[in-house]
């Protein structure tokens, strides 16, 4: 349910609304708006209970929420969600966030040079896996703590924000120390026991969406984050799996639009692992950004040839910084913007 606020519903009248919800033994969450204030409680709330709160003073109604999703729906906040990352860099708003580096954080020197280049075209967030969910057990596993140890190196040495994944529950302290930004992989979309434990974190999260899952599973995903407190969550489309196998997912564009609509979270794309080919990277990112994208996670190494993973769809340098001075003028014309280094 939710309760709408009067506009000039006064801090001692909703102070006990708050308080009739938690002696009900339910749990209120307070979303402030522009305009007014409502209250959702989530829940196996009792409709019935809750009506008579229309009685009292300051509540001008009160309503299902009828989507599956609650807290991350439209209908609890209104406005978009606009997440501070920390140094100044936020993601929601006017500006378009763009997050770029290497698949897999390899060596040291090689990760502080890519951090150099993508925050000369840039980039305000360093990407690199420290712990990789490969497809086979036998695959490169990451460098684990030493990988970010590099990250922090290339954070102290550049200013970048960190975005990593976290694959394991157990290594969640570690990863919160390091990371500015917990990266929840398409394998881990619904791995319900880590989206509840990234919920009691204080760190913005990147959720990206599982490969086989609709956007409503999402959704519902982004929902068991929320629930528990955490609610600087971004959404990513990484791609799905269709029959089309000239790409190594499908890129669902419209769902940027859709969870925009849906929802008041910051949607970002990721172009590389969607397309799985560099050469598409450049349009499908370019697409992300039309279509209202807040943002976009991008694969750069300086020799793909040679990346530990995935080096068929990272972008040199030199083209990444040329995608970033196209998407300027793409990001211009639909009124956002893509701030210089
Ligand atoms: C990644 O970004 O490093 C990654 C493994 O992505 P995904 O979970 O989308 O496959
Ligand atoms: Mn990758």
């Amino acid at each position: 349910m939710i309760i709408i606020l009067r506009p000039d519903a006064t801090k001692k009248e909703i102070k006990h609304v708050v308080d009739r919800i938690k002696k009900m033994g339910l749990k209120p969450w307070i979303s402030k708006g522009v305009e007014r204030s409502i209250i959702g409680v989530i829940g196996t709330e009792d409709a019935i209970r809750l009506e008579p709160l229309e009685a009292f003073p300051g509540v001008e109604k009160v309503l299902p929420i009828l989507k599956p999703y609650k807290l991350v729906s439209r209908d609890f906040r209104k406005e978009s969600t606009v997440i501070d990352l920390g140094s100044g860099v936020k993601i929601g708003g006017e500006e378009i966030v763009v997050m770029a580096g290497p698949c897999s954080v390899e060596k040291e020197e090689l990760l502080i040079d890519i951090a150099r280049k993508v925050k000369a075209a840039g980039a305000k967030v360093l990407r690199g896996g420290a712990f990789k969910p490969r497809t086979s057990p036998y695959s490169f596993q990451g460098l684990g703590k030493e990988g970010l140890k590099y990250l922090k190196a290339a954070k102290d040495e550049t200013g970048l924000l960190i975005v990593t994944e976290l694959v394991d529950l157990r290594d969640l302290d570690l990863v919160e120390k390091y990371a500015d930004i917990i990266q929840i992989g398409t394998r881990n979309m619904q791995n319900f026991g880590l989206l509840k434990e990234v919920g009691r974190s204080k760190k913005p999260v990147l959720l990206k969406r599982g490969m086989s899952n609709t956007i409503k599973e999402f959704l519902m995903s982004a929902e068991y984050i929320l629930s528990e407190g955490n609610f600087n969550v971004m959404l990513c489309e990484r791609g799905i799996r269709t029959f089309e196998d000239a790409t190594r997912f499908t890129l669902d564009i419209s769902a940027v639009p859709i969870t925009k609509n849906l929802s008041h979270l910051p949607c970002l794309v990721d172009p590389s692992h969607a397309t799985g080919k560099w050469d598409l990277v450049a349009p499908c990112a370019k697409a992300a950004v039309a279509a209202g994208s807040d943002g976009l996670i991008i694969e750069v190494h300086p020799n793909p040839e040679e990346a530990i993973s995935d080096g068929a769809q990272s972008l040199y340098p030199e083209r990444f910084a040329e995608l970033m001075r196209d998407l300027r003028k793409v990001a211009e014309a639909v009124g956002r913007g893509i701030p210089q280094a």
